[in-house]
């Protein structure tokens, strides 16, 4: 129990975190809270508002536009307009628009660091790690920026074959709450790299880095050529994905959502792109340099306070290590510094909602009511000057059916299932044993059992000794329902072209 002097302190540090952000919020929450369509700023349709909010102080941030139906039609008509008159035609104006985005993204990077944190929870080092990020990826698609050449094909016909790679036209981009600016820079980048226009419809918890983007380049933006319609899923998303005009999807986010989007999609067969949930497996092997094997499990369960689909959320610890291992964790687990997001020291911040917190812990408490054991962790802090957020303890569980709800659904937070493996194939076929396959981690010092096992793996992506890097360049996307296609690399932008073949009779 807190004694009167803990208790104090913590009413000082609490008091201290909500003049902190109240400080933070001054400077960096964007003055242009409306819809930004055709290079203006405007009120939504029907005159509403939502309400944003700071996880880890509960306070509003801002009231931003709550857009629908008839503001989506009038982003995608502006992003129509700038398709039509030909504002992206041109890859020198492509690549010169990216180098700037980037440029201001840079500018700004601290800026864009700290809202994120009032907006996400997230650690500053971690939101200045996207702000970094960001600007990389917008760097990169302007370096492969594609020409509008006819590329000679050969064919088994005389005639004489061509190709191009035409952009689609307007494309609707749904992002998630998670990595505000930096999913809103995995979209952007590669369908104007691509010479498409774009609506962009940020996450209901996290409407903010993404219109101070808007604000940073308006100047240099021509008009129509990205929309931003802030508002709920099914209000501002799904109109989005059911309009008639939009002729590509991107969506980043829940597998259900995805589900319907792509279901939508169908209706006018248009292109979709899905980046959707992980439960994604480690496997450690009894070689593994044991310091790299924590730090990197570390790294994949807490990282963003383990609200990444790419999380590592399973680990199968051989049986030979696992004491000594598992050991090891826990004390890891434990030594991270939970606290103020906006402290450099800080490890894990809140969870983005009180909603989000309380799933997490429902999950926690499922597995606790099935018999499993909690080697550390499974509640919310003891700590009075962190009680108005929405922090979860680093949690670690063991001793769980893999068949049971927690081990098979996305927790999206920073839970930890364990399993001792020995066989092999057993534990391949449990690593796999489930619905998703987005990323995977090897900790091993033998590189060809790393390779055989990545090559096992159903996964997009598998890190062998370290977790949760993404290199500049590096494609990311799901197997199975995790999703289709990939972003981030060269070849994300035969996802936002399609092929047209000239054959000229000669
Ligand atoms: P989460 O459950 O983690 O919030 P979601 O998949 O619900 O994840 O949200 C990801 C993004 O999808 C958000 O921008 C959200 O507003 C949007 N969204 C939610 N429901 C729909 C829907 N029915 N159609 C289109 N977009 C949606």
């Amino acid at each position: 129990m807190a004694s009167d002097t803990d208790a104090g302190s913590q009413s000082e540090r609490k008091t201290a975190i909500h003049e902190r952000h109240a400080d933070a919020a001054e400077t960096v929450v964007p003055e242009q809270l409306g819809l930004y369509i055709g290079g203006e700023w405007v009120e939504s349709a029907s005159g509403e508002t939502f309400e944003t909010r700071d996880p880890t102080t509960g306070e509003v941030l801002a009231s931003v536009a709550a857009g629908n139906a008839t503001d989506i039609d009038t982003a995608v008509a502006a992003a129509t307009r700038a398709f039509e008159r030909g504002a992206l035609e041109s890859p020198a104006t492509r690549e010169q628009l990216l180098e700037t985005i980037a440029d201001r993204i840079e500018g700004e990077q601290n800026a864009f660091a700290r809202l994120d944190v009032l907006d996400n929870g997230k650690p500053i080092t971690e939101a200045q790690a996207d702000a970094y990020l960001a600007a990389q990826h917008f760097r990169y698609f302007a370096d492969i920026v594609p020409d509008d050449e006819q590329t000679p094909v050969e064919t088994g016909g005389s005639g004489r074959v061509t190709t191009v790679q035409e952009p689609y036209g307007v494309v609707g981009q749904i992002i998630p709450w998670n990595f505000p600016l930096l999913m809103a820079a995995w979209k952007l980048a590669p369908a104007l790299a691509a010479g498409n226009t774009v609506v962009l419809k940020p996450a209901e918890q996290t409407p903010l880095s993404a219109l101070k983007l808007m604000a940073e380049i308006d100047d240099e933006l021509p008009d129509g050529v990205i929309n931003v319609v802030t508002g709920f899923g099914p209000d501002a998303g799904e109109p989005l994905t059911t309009h008639p005009d939009v002729r590509k999807l991107a969506f980043t986010g829940s597998t259900a959502v995805g589900k319907q989007v792509m279901k939508n999609a169908a209706e006018d067969v248009t292109d979709v792109t899905l980046e959707l949930g992980g439960k994604n497996p480690i496997v450690v092997y009894p070689d593994a340099d044991m310091e790299t094997a924590v730090q990197s499990t570390i790294i994949a369960i807490f990282y963003n306070t383990g609200e990444c689909c790419s999380a590592g959320s399973r680990l199968f610890v051989h049986e030979e290590i696992k004491e000594d291992f598992l050991d090891r964790l826990v004390a890891a687990a434990e030594d991270l510094t939970i606290d103020d997001p906006l402290l450099d020291s800080t490890r894990l911040g809140p969870k983005v909602s009180q909603a989000q917190r309380d799933r997490t812990l429902s999950f926690v408490e499922k597995a606790r009511d099935a018999g499993a054991s909690i080697l550390t962790g499974g509640d919310v802090p003891d700590d009075g000057a962190l009680s108005d957020g929405c922090f979860v303890e680093p949690t670690l569980i063991a001793d769980i059916d893999h068949d049971h709800e927690a081990v098979q659904k996305e927790i999206f937070g920073p839970v930890l299932e364990v399993f001792p493996w020995e066989e092999y194939g057993e534990m391949i076929e449990l690593a796999n044993d489930v619905e998703y396959g987005l990323a995977s981690g090897v900790i091993t010092s033998d590189i060809e059992q790393a390779n055989r096992t990545a090559r096992d793996l159903e996964a997009g992506t598998v890190w062998v000794n370290q977790y949760n890097d993404f290199p500049t360049g590096m494609p990311f996307g799901g197997y199975k329902q995790s999703g289709i296609g990939r972003e981030r690399g060269r070849e994300t932008l035969d996802h936002y072209t399609q092929t047209k073949s000239i054959d000229v009779s000669l």
